[in-house]
């Protein structure tokens, strides 16, 4: 059975929160002045565009029904210009709040990603990259509407309706009255078919999306569908979801189509009881035929401004749960925080302690207890310890990813919940065993580690850590272009460039998370040269998975249950035939083996 689990499960409309408007409002406040200049502007249009079946009446009545031509040029004349002003204040309305609008949005987008990258680990933790992806881009564009124009053009819909009504009812106070009959079933339809036919197409986005999700992950995961051979069985999944598509897109495209029709035989309903009575009347002399034109060309209005309402209505309920996603972001609270009297810490010469340490993500769990250890300046250690035993988490604390839930940890004998954050990390190198490269060229790449490195200085820190002969082997050195995360360079290439860059940013305390993938002997050996280079002067934890790093390193602590339960050099651990000794056998034996 094929699975086509929903995967985009996040509310797609929420109810008005007016809290959360007022907020969101927040971002136009800048504005203030666009707004108004914008809503007044609104007015002259939605006068301008009204005006025509007024002058066309004065035009009938006054002039070519008792054929005084006399002044019919001036009427004409101000029809033409009222349809000049409408044109040139729409065009200005809408850049001047096309403008406000998306600068609005570009703020709350930047806000966003500024609070992001203030939060703590714990934080993505819970919250997979795509769907914070989704709040920085799709809910943020989907107030773009709203900024916009959604706002000031409400406004001014409404107050067409009145405008409609009024000059209405100056024309003629019963005609109007019977053509205000229709609006009921105008509403009904605008309202509750509107409604309907949102929900429908809400509908095939949420499919659309389901799909994108699959087809994102069928083609990352396209060598081990082909590996597997489980072409057949993704082809069903997609025929499902592609057919889910097109049977939503059909229901929604039925109800959508009746929208129309309605609309106009609700429109013709209105004409008609019009003519039924307004024609009595011009029989009987009681309006005139410019009333009757006049009366029938504004009812034919009422629908527009009901429309834009009902939209209206319908994109604040989407953008209201996207409001309250990306508020949700913005009022999480790092965890990782300065403490109000944090110092800078000042210049790290490299002792690393923990005092009794205890820890858990959860605070159910314990991952460590009571952990001790002192290391000293410029001593390299090794972690071992088998998966899941809390290696990452003793690097995690010592960069302060996490907070400890008991005990101390200190370096150069500072507390580092006492320091500031900043001033901590900036003198500390992290690489994680998933060498990250970013789009841009390989020279770019390395001065990453530190931005106003020169190229001369990049070119150095390559070659330090063997990098150079290989980048220099590329189609254009060190400006060859590294495309989607670095996929046409190997893993030890990739791990070369994350020295270079490392001993480029010189950090104090280096900690370094070992890649496993197996590499080819002469690229190990590079890595060796390379890492032994990177290591010197500084002190480094090293998250060890091969035993060539292990064997020259000064102290590796042994991660087990817990606590470190071994700690001394290779050799004192081999001597002691512990769980370091049995590991390092088994090492061996695989390693003959394969
Ligand atoms: P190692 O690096 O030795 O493989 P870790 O330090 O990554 O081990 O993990 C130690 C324990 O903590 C494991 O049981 C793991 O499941 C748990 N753990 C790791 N990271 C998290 C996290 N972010 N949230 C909750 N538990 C975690």
């Amino acid at each position: 059975m094929a699975q086509t689990k929903l995967i985009d499960d996040e509310a797609i409309e929420r109810p008005f929160d007016r809290q959360q408007f007022k907020r969101l409002l927040g971002y136009l406040s800048p504005y203030k002045k666009e707004v108004f200049i914008s809503f007044c502007l609104m007015v002259i249009v939605a006068v301008t565009s009204l005006a025509g079946p007024y002058l066309m009446k004065i035009a009938i009545d006054n002039h070519i029904s008792i054929g005084r031509l006399d002044g019919l040029q001036w009427v004409l004349l101000i029809h033409v210009s009222a349809n000049a002003i409408h044109a040139v204040c729409q065009r200005y309305r809408i850049r001047i709040m096309d403008r406000a609008g998306r600068t609005a949005i570009a703020t709350l987008r930047q806000d966003l990603f500024n609070h992001i990258q203030t939060l703590s680990f714990s934080f993505f933790d819970s919250k997979p990259a795509g769907k914070i992806m989704v709040r920085v881009i799709n809910d943020v564009n989907s107030l773009n509407g709203l900024f916009t124009d959604g706002i000031v053009n409400v406004l001014i819909d409404f107050l067409t309706l009145i405008i409609i009504i009024i000059i209405m009812l100056t024309i003629n106070v019963k005609l109007t009255l019977i053509s205000m009959s229709t609006i009921p079933l105008l509403l009904l339809v605008t309202f509750k078919l509107k409604r309907k036919i949102h929900h429908r197409w809400q509908e095939v986005r949420k499919k659309s999306s389901n799909m994108n999700a699959y087809l994102h992950e069928s083609l990352s995961g396209m060598k081990v569908t082909q590996a597997f051979v489980r072409e057949k069985e993704n082809e069903n999944i997609f025929l499902q979801l592609n057919n889910d598509i097109k049977s939503t897109w059909m229901d929604a495209i039925k109800i959508n189509n009746l929208f129309w029709p309605c609309i106009d035989i609700i429109s013709t309903m209105g004409t008609v009881l019009i003519y039924i009575f307004g024609v009595r009347a011009l029989i009987t002399g009681e309006i005139t035929v410019g009333i009757l034109l006049s009366i029938i060309w504004y009812s034919g209005r009422f629908w527009e401004p009901l429309n834009n309402i009902s939209n209206f209505y319908n994109s604040i309920l989407v953008a209201m749960a996207s409001t309250e996603r990306i508020f949700e972001v913005l009022d999480t609270k790092p965890e990782i925080q300065d403490s109000p009297n944090a110092i800078e810490m000042p210049e790290i010469v490299g002792r690393v302690e923990f005092d009794n340490v205890t820890f858990s993500y959860d605070d159910k769990k314990m991952v460590l207890e009571d952990v001790s250890f002192d290391i000293e300046p410029g001593e390299t250690v090794a972690l071992v310890g088998p998966t899941g035993a809390g290696k990452s988490t003793i690097v995690n604390l010592i960069s302060r990813f996490y907070d400890v839930t008991e005990g101390e940890v200190r370096i150069d004998g500072h507390n580092i919940k006492d320091v500031k954050l900043h001033s901590l990390r900036k003198q500390m190198g992290i690489m994680m065993q998933d060498t990250f490269i970013f789009s841009g060229t390989i020279m770019d790449n390395i001065r990453y580690g530190r931005l106003d490195a020169t190229d001369e200085e990049v070119i150095e820190a390559a070659k330090a850590v063997h990098a150079h002969d290989f980048i220099m082997e590329m189609e254009n050195g060190y400006y060859t272009e590294v495309k989607e995360r670095g996929s046409r360079l190997s893993v030890g290439q990739k791990q070369l460039i994350s020295f270079a860059r490392a001993l480029l940013a010189d950090p104090k305390i280096l900690i370094l998370d070992e890649a496993t993938s197996s590499i080819d002997t002469q690229t190990e050996i590079l890595i060796q040269k390379a890492l032994e280079r990177l290591l010197k002067g500084r002190t480094s934890f090293i998250i060890a998975h091969r035993l060539s790093t292990i064997r020259k390193v000064d102290r590796i602590m042994v991660i087990d249950d817990k606590h470190i339960i071994e700690s001394g050099n290779h050799d004192e651990l081999i001597e002691k035939k512990g769980m370091y000794y049995g590991l390092c056998q088994a090492q061996y034996k695989f390693l003959k083996a394969v």
